[in-house]
């Protein structure tokens, strides 16, 4: 059989059933193949009905016996309406209910055969147990008792109109009658010990004896882990031969031994650090050589990465080239403009800002300025990638990411010049894995130190009583003559009701802190008004600084100690990070307290304990991908890449990074995969990976 067959034409699936499968992704044989269970059900061994207890340690109980009876009961006082089934087999019965859906009375009938799998509780007067809301399947005399039960069965995310068992049948058709060729070689399976193709898929599906059902929900199965590294396998291959490709595209030479940098150290205020240096270096090797430059720069919070992008679009601009940076929100772009002008100014290049905020009588001098080649540096928003922004001589892009442009908007950017050499910049961390398969097509290059006279701010949680002990330390701080951040956190639906909070916070400290002023900042004023409140901060004017926006903290006052974030709870982990990169600048003790009130969710805690722990980026940000998990973390859907289908980031890193070291391998050794042995991985990595990678592709 074809794996590209078009569902339609399955034995059991029909036009109108392949619109259901659709609906799920599945247009192929190979899709559905390649559709996994989600969970598994143990039904080898039914435990007789009598057996089941809410004590036996595992909650989830399934059961299997006919429905003795059905009604729907409604409760007296909310009016609610519970169906309710009792089920038996020979050794007893059980009652099952199900909540606000009484039309089950029309699908769940007397004398059905049914499994059952759901949470085991006990009624309120402790009388006796039920199921609550199971997940059921009816069993007909006619079903393959081998596909349904008496097995461990897979269970499939399903949609309306395509029951479990419609889903096993067609799949254990299409297993009967298709042969599944291998596409990794014999060596490579035997290196990791993995089973070939077709035995993997085949016990994915109807997982063979001998499999725990706890390891196949763990996804921990030689079956999962040969499904993994392919998936790894197949896709860094295609970040492999994206990097081939465009390591080989002509790009720009750019003369790196210019004047400007050494002019630029001369008014820097500070001495760059030897890891600044190193990353400055590696840069300028890249933009040296006529390729164009692809580059991820990380670092944590706070390690001058700016001054890095900024001393590599002095290259370009030394070169005759322009330079732009494009941030993810206007504030950062703002800020980022606001910093970098202030040197160039001194080094007599001009530069501009262009943001969609921008009014249009100024949008026109900005666009023409930029396309007259007039403007040298031009910092923006996605504002630059609008079609109208037409650039002179693009020779360099720096992308300020903070996790928020895909693969394709890297793309559209690097499309405003010709091949212009691009810089990624990270706002934090991100986890190494991560990295490997979102930017595994791109040159690292780590700062791994903070400037000199940085101290990790100490960190605590406060809640309950404790919150008192945030205003004493500010007080202590504030008669040092240090100044304190309180960050009050924006919440798009309520923001007229944290303004007021916020607000209300401000009076209320400067009551309690009348030697001192407080100031007031919030997303509502204008840039102005933000400007001058900020300005008097920076001057000490104002000691204590609220403020309902957490970029716009972004400033460098190097005299705050103290970072208190009120319902610190409500933001991210490496927001919290960032928050707190802001104190300990200036040398000396800092402090970063987190305020929360009322209880806190599992995942919450999670993000406040690990604060706690640790001030490294790269520690939090491993952290953050196992309290959210990878689609959360990153917003694959977004990225570019799209989600795994079997591997999983954190489960499967080991897998991972054997896969990408084999790809890159391989691909080292065939660039263009060529080679017979080659030939079938290129076109299964085509077929999936082309269009999410802008692949070039091969004929
Ligand atoms: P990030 O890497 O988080 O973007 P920034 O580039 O905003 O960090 O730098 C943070 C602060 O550190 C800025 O105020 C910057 O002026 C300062 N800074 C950068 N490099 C150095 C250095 N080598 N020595 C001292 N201060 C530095
Ligand atoms: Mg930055």
């Amino acid at each position: 059989m074809d794996l590209y067959k078009d569902i339609q034409y399955i034995k059991g699936v029909g036009p109108a059933r392949a619109k259901l499968l659709n609906r799920l992704g599945i247009f192929t044989v190979e899709d559905l193949l390649y559709y996994i269970p989600f969970r598994y059900e143990d039904r080898s061994n039914i435990k007789p009905i009598s057996e089941i207890s809410q004590y036996c340690g595992d909650l989830h109980q399934t059961v299997q016996g006919e429905i003795l009876s059905t009604r729907v009961v409604i409760t007296p006082r909310q009016k609610k309406k519970i169906f309710e089934v009792a089920i038996g087999d020979s050794s007893g019965h059980i009652t099952a209910k199900w909540f606000n859906q009484a039309f089950l009375k029309d699908v769940l009938k007397k004398g059905s055969m049914v499994v059952l799998n759901g949470q085991v509780k006990a009624d309120h007067y402790g009388y006796g147990l039920y199921i609550e809301g199971p997940e059921f399947e009816i069993i007909s005399p006619g079903d393959n008792a081998l596909i349904h039960t008496g097995r461990i069965v897979p269970i499939y995310h399903v949609t309306s109109g395509l029951s479990q068992k419609v889903m096993r049948n067609i799949i254990r058709g299409v297993l009967d009658t298709c042969s599944i060729p291998e596409i990794i070689s014999t060596d490579m399976l035997d290196k990791y010990r993995l089973p070939v193709l077709g035995e993997a898929i085949n016990a994915i599906h109807f997982p063979p004896e001998g499999n725990s059902v706890d390891d196949l929900n763990s996804g921990e199965t030689r079956a999962h882990k040969r499904l993994s590294f392919e998936e790894f396998f197949l896709l860094e291959i295609g970040l492999a031969m994206k990097k081939m490709s465009t390591d080989k595209e002509r790009g720009i030479a750019f003369n790196a031994n210019g004047v400007l940098l050494d002019k630029l150290s001369s008014i820097l205020p500070y001495k760059l650090t030897p890891s600044q240096q190193r990353v400055i270096n590696e840069i300028k090797a890249d933009m040296a050589d006529p390729h164009p430059m692809n580059r991820l720069l990380q670092g944590d919070v706070g390690c001058g990465k700016t001054a890095v992008a900024l001393s590599a679009m002095l290259i370009a601009v030394e070169n005759g080239y322009q330079a732009a940076l494009m941030a993810p929100t206007e504030v950062l772009a703002e800020q980022h403009y606001r910093n970098i002008k202030r040197y160039l100014d001194q080094l007599g290049i001009s530069s501009c800002i262009l943001t969609s905020g921008a009014r249009s009588r100024d949008k026109v001098a900005v666009l023409s300025d930029i396309a007259s080649g007039g403007a040298g540096i031009v910092i923006g928003t996605h504002a630059l990638l609008e079609e109208g922004v037409r650039f002179n001589r693009l020779g360099f892009t720096v992308i300020d990411e903070q996790h928020k442009f895909g693969v394709l908007q890297r793309a559209a950017l690097k499309e405003k010049g010709y091949n212009p050499d691009v810089l990624i910049m990270t706002a934090t961390p991100i986890p190494r894995t991560l990295s490997l398969t979102v930017y595994g097509d791109l040159n690292l290059s780590i700062i791994d130190e903070l400037p000199p006279g940085r101290m990790p701010a100490v960190t605590r949680w406060l809640y309950g009583e404790s919150r008192r002990d945030a205003y004493y330390i500010m007080q202590e701080e504030l008669n040092k003559g240090r100044q304190a951040y309180v960050v009050y956190p924006l919440v798009e639906e309520s923001e007229k009701v944290d303004l007021k909070g916020a607000t209300e916070m401000a009076e209320r400290l400067q009551k309690s802190f009348q030697r001192h002023n407080v100031g007031l900042l919030h997303g509502r004023m204008s840039f102005a008004e933000k400007e001058k409140i900020m300005e008097r901060f920076k001057k000490n004017e104002t000691h204590v600084l609220v403020s309902t926006t957490v970029v716009e903290v972004g400033v460098d006052v190097p005299n705050a100690t103290v970072m208190v974030i009120e319902h610190a709870e409500r933001f991210g982990l490496s927001q919290l990070h960032q928050l707190r990169g802001r104190v300990g600048r200036g040398g000396g003790k800092s402090y970063c307290l987190l305020l929360t009130e009322g209880n806190i969710t599992e995942e919450g805690r999670c993000r406040l304990n690990a604060m706690e722990r640790t001030n490294n980026g790269f520690r939090i940000a491993e952290e953050d991908l196992s309290i959210r998990g990878p689609g959360e973390f990153f917003g694959t859907r977004q990225s570019g890449i799209p989600e795994l289908k079997v591997a999983n980031i954190l489960r499967d890193a080991k897998i991972l990074e054997a896969a990408r070291k084999e790809a890159f391998e391989l691909v080292m050794k065939d660039p263009v995969m060529e080679r017979a042995e080659n030939r079938a991985l290129r076109n299964v990595t085509e077929r999936r990976w082309k269009d999410k990678l802008k692949l070039a592709t091969v004929s």
